[in-house]
């Protein structure tokens, strides 16, 4: 069995290649461990290697994760799961950053709950991209109107766009999918001119890293390819 240490070392050598294939920056493309249903030990042992950012789904479990690594320095917390609107305060207090954002009550919330000493709550909004009916997100159509509204919000930075694309597509549809987001997100560009920074675009997971980095992707989001599988699906 492969450790933590040596599966972030592979991680890591996969996104510089890739970032390297696509004639961008290196560096340019962060890695958001994505821990959930994990132990805090887990994240220890990638905090040990260098890794800062960890990305969670479940309220109750991540909240219990931060106090349990409260000793570690330098922790980046994203918020990537479905959010409820009774659940905004702890995400507002507690995270650096919300990825799934998808509707305009909950970015009012996050932004009065967010306390004024805190630096702005880094925001991308999840766009539904291949039209799931299961699944979270805006539509395509919605994005201007909903994130000019978020871009006005006080306590909120919007900083991009996030999309989980429908995992039954070949890698074609699959980076049709991430183009389509990464154009989306110049679209915003060009209508909100400099009212936000827009520099982030989440998408790409353990299994299509590489075709979301040829599309512009800044974070990537991998759970399986730094801890291993998951055994069994978090409450
Ligand atoms: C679980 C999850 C991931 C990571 O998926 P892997 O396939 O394990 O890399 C990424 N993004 C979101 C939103 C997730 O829920």
């Amino acid at each position: 069995m492969s450790s933590i240490a040596d599966n972030i070392g592979s991680v890591t050598r996969r996104i510089q290649k890739a970032t390297l294939a696509a004639g961008r920056a290196p560096g340019s493309v962060r890695l958001l461990a994505v821990s959930k249903t994990r132990p805090p030990a887990d994240l220890r042992q990638a905090h040990a290697v260098g890794q800062r950012a960890f990305g969670e789904n479940y309220l109750q479990e991540a909240l219990e994760k931060i106090e349990a690594l409260r000793d570690l320095p330098d922790l980046e917390w994203h918020f990537i799961g479905p959010i409820q609107s009774n659940k905004t305060r702890q995400i507002a207090a507690h995270f650096h950053w919300v990825h799934s954002v998808d509707r305009l009550k909950v970015a009012r919330r996050l932004s009065e709950q967010r306390d004024d000493t805190q630096p702005p709550l880094n925001i991308c909004l999840q766009v539904n991209i291949d039209d799931e009916a299961t699944k979270s997100g805006c539509r395509l159509a919605e994005l201007p109107e909903l994130a000019g509204a978020i871009a006005r919000l006080p306590n909120l930075r919007l900083r991009g766009l996030m999309a989980i694309p429908d995992p039954n597509q070949a890698d074609s549809g699959r980076r049709t999918s991430f183009r389509q987001l990464a154009q989306a997100l110049e679209q915003l560009r060009l209508q909100l001119a400099g009212g936000a920074p827009l520099d982030t675009l989440s998408m790409g997971m353990s299994d299509d890293l590489e075709l979301a980095i040829a599309e512009g992707a800044t974070w990537v989001r991998v759970g399986t390819a730094v801890f291993g599988e998951r055994s069994a699906k978090a409450p």
